[in-house]
């Protein structure tokens, strides 16, 4: 018997994590659930944590590595459309968005409706969860700055909500909320949506420019020592753009992102952060931290 065969509909067993993450490398999750609204979301996470089983939570995958071994205890999956529903209050500039929505969805729908504040974070993958856990920004505009409120489970699996001044919204590498975030409502400036829509469109054309092909599978790895200094521009700066661990290569476009080729294996992408790690901290005391959360 293995604790989650009660959820035997929404629980698969040694389920492949490659395909749900950007880099598309890595082992399988011993056990994938994928619940289909948040009472279910509730009982598996419970379940897992009195099973002492480990729980991770996945959104789009666009910062997660998962290792070749594969994965122990559980992966909660987020993709439900009950953790998708996004809906924009323009008068008072209010939208809430559940874990699920992609962020582009969200940019981008905030400046149809004429609400301000988004824009430079058009282009970044993933979910709305994903990205205030990780901590998804650009220069000096994180996501998790325009929260007002949250609703989330905490660590026991009871649901919970919090206002902004309960929030680490401050912090760029705490996780804002421990536990699984479920959605999260956000103060928005109202403007014009014509020059808020040409404002997204203009920093889009600049972004896909200075990132990987979209073809390409690929990380985002460092996080920026401060909005001035870029971990690309360190990177870049100690000539290791091109470089290449096994089929894993550092991307001649942005030097923060790692490609990996046909081959490549989760082991070749560690091996090559903690090489750049290594001659960055040589070559200028400097510790960087990695943004990729590593299973
Ligand atoms: C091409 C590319 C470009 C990128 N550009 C940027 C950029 O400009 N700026 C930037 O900051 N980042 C960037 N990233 C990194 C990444 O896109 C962001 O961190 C993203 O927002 C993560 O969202 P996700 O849904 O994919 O999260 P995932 O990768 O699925 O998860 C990220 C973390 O959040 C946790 N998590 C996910 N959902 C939940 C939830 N509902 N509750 C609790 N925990 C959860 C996971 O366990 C994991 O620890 C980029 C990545 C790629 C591949």
């Amino acid at each position: 018997m293995h604790p989650l065969d009660e959820f035997s509909a929404i629980v698969t067993t040694d389920a492949p994590l490659a395909p749900l993450t950007w880099f598309r490398v890595g082992g399988p999750a011993s056990r994938l659930a994928r619940p289909r609204h948040t009472e279910e979301l509730a009982a598996v996470y419970t379940r897992s944590r009195e099973a002492g089983l480990p729980i991770r939570l996945l959104g789009g995958g666009s910062n997660v590595l998962a290792r070749d071994a594969g994965v122990d205890g559980v992966v909660i999956h987020l993709e439900s459309p009950a953790f998708s529903d996004l809906t924009v209050d323009p008068e008072s500039g209010r939208i809430r968005a559940g874990a699920a929505v992609p962020l582009t969805s969200l940019c981008s729908t905030a400046a149809r409706a004429g609400l301000s504040g988004l824009e430079s974070l058009i282009g970044i993958p993933g979910t709305v969860g994903g990205g205030l856990i990780a901590g998804a920004a650009h220069r000096h505009v994180a996501l998790r700055s325009l929260v007002e409120r949250i609703e989330f489970l905490d660590g026991r699996g009871q649901p919970h909500t919090a206002d902004r001044d309960e929030l680490n919204a401050s912090s760029t590498t705490e996780p804002v909320v421990d536990g699984v975030l479920i959605a999260a409502d956000f103060q928005l400036q109202r403007d014009d949506p014509e020059q808020v829509v040409r404002r997204m469109r203009h920093l889009w054309i600049i972004k896909r420019e200075q990132q990987p092909y979209g073809h390409q599978s690929s990380g985002y790895i460092f996080r920026d020592p401060s909005p001035e200094r870029s971990a690309a521009s360190i990177v870049e700066a100690a000539g290791l753009k091109g470089m290449r661990a096994g089929n894993v290569e550092i991307s001649d476009r942005n030097a923060n992102f790692l490609i990996a080729h046909p081959g490549a294996t989760a082991e070749d992408v560690t091996r090559l952060i903690d090489h750049v790690r290594d001659r960055i901290a040589r070559a200028f005391q400097i510790e960087l931290e990695v943004n990729l959360s590593i299973w």
